[in-house]
């Protein structure tokens, strides 16, 4: 029987896409030109939070905020429907100088968030050194690849279809609708399209791509290995990060690369991101390193995603370019596009995700 709607792309965005839609009754199949759940969406931080949120648009704000909200009831939901838990914590955010005291402190009373000026030794006391810093208590993390493994097997359990080694290749189109989506296994046809392909959304949209700027943005991280409790908090300094897992694993990130569809790893990355890791935290210098990783972020102008119908082809939509924050931008980037599509009110002003 024909799908009420294709999905194309299975990461965070295709996923929580799927998962809305599923919950609405929709018979939905998501369609993965490889693995689901490897590229971007694997390779993140899972970090719930703009980083230095004060230096962001409105537009940016308002999605990740509502975002953030509906984060502990959805991974809850999906917790307890499948039993996987994806290590949702609320481990609060340490920025070390730089940063303008007085811009976050702004930001934070406008938008009803604690913040302390604080000693950084208070938060973490295995520092480099002690000096003034932002204390963000109410920042949170998840797992990524729990989170996809937990939303995943969500989807199974709904009766979501997914179709791996499917790779879409273009679309067939008559005045004002989309047909069927081409495919290595042939054309694929359903009432609604969605393209959550994430940096290459708009490669596969080519001419139906319109004004939409989408493009990968490479990422690089590395894994240390460390005892668990060691780091217990999110650390930022100069735009680089450590996050602690629960299981000691500590992960240090990221560079920003605008170097195309290459997900190379660089020596010259590794030792950027390493110098600066111990920089912050000596204590490093003696944890094994345990993995080096690329991934490509769907860069977008100003970090604001697409999530919107077609101009002209009535059942073809994006939900896409998330760039830094599609993780913390995906439950509500999902529940937008369900809105669209079932004709339901939706909660924010959609205006700023329209298609350009
Ligand atoms: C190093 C790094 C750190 C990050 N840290 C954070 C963070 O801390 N917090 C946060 O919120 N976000 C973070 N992000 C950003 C976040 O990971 C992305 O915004 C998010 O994963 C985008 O999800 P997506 O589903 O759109 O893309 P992806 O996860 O890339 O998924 C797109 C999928 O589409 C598939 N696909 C592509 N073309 C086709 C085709 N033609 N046919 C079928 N399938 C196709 C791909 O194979 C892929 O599986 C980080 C990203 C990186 C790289």
């Amino acid at each position: 029987m024909k799908p009420d709607c294709i999905i194309v792309g299975g990461g965070v965005i295709g996923y929580s896409t799927a998962l809305e839609l599923a919950r609405a009754g929709m018979k939905t199949l998501l369609i993965e030109r490889e693995q689901a759940g490897q590229e971007s969406s694997w390779a993140g931080g899972g970090i719930l939070y703009p980083l230095l949120p004060w230096n962001y648009s409105a537009e940016v704000t308002c999605l990740t905020q509502c975002s953030i909200g509906l984060f502990p009831a959805w991974a809850g939901a999906l917790q307890s429907a499948t039993g996987i838990d994806p290590e949702l914590q609320r481990s609060g955010m340490l920025v070390l100088p730089e940063f303008s005291a007085e811009s976050a402190q702004a930001w934070c009373n406008k938008h009803s968030t604690r913040l302390e000026l604080t000693s950084s030794f208070r938060i973490v006391p295995e520092l480099a050194a002690d000096q003034d810093a932002l204390w963000l208590p109410d920042v949170a993390q998840a797992r990524n690849p729990r989170l996809l493994k937990v939303l995943r097997r969500q989807l199974e359990l709904l009766g979501v279809q997914i179709n791996e080694q499917t790779k879409a290749t273009g679309w067939q189109c008559d005045e004002a609708l989309v047909t069927g989506v081409q495919t290595n296994h042939g054309t694929m046809s359903a009432n609604h399209y969605i393209v959550t392909s994430g940096a290459w959304s708009r490669q596969l949209l080519g001419e139906y791509a319109l004004n939409l700027e989408i493009r990968p943005i490479r990422g690089q991280m590395l894994l240390f290995k460390t005892r668990p409790g060691t780091l217990r908090t999110i650390i930022l300094k100069n735009g680089i990060y450590l996050i602690p897992r629960l299981d000691g694993h500590i992960l240090a990130g990221s560079t920003l690369e605008d170097v195309g569809f290459d997900k190379t790893t660089t020596e010259e990355a590794k030792s950027m991101l390493y110098a600066q890791a111990t920089g912050i935290l000596p204590l490093l210098k003696n944890a094994p390193l345990v993995q080096h990783w690329s991934g490509l972020r769907p860069g977008s102008p100003d970090n604001i995603p697409t999530i919107d119908r077609h101009p002209q082809l009535k059942n073809l939509y994006v939900n896409s370019g998330h760039f830094r924050y599609g993780v913390t931008m995906a439950p509500a980037s999902a529940e937008i596009m369900a809105n669209l599509i079932l004709g339901r009110p939706q909660a924010i002003d959609i205006s700023p995700y329209r298609w350009p």
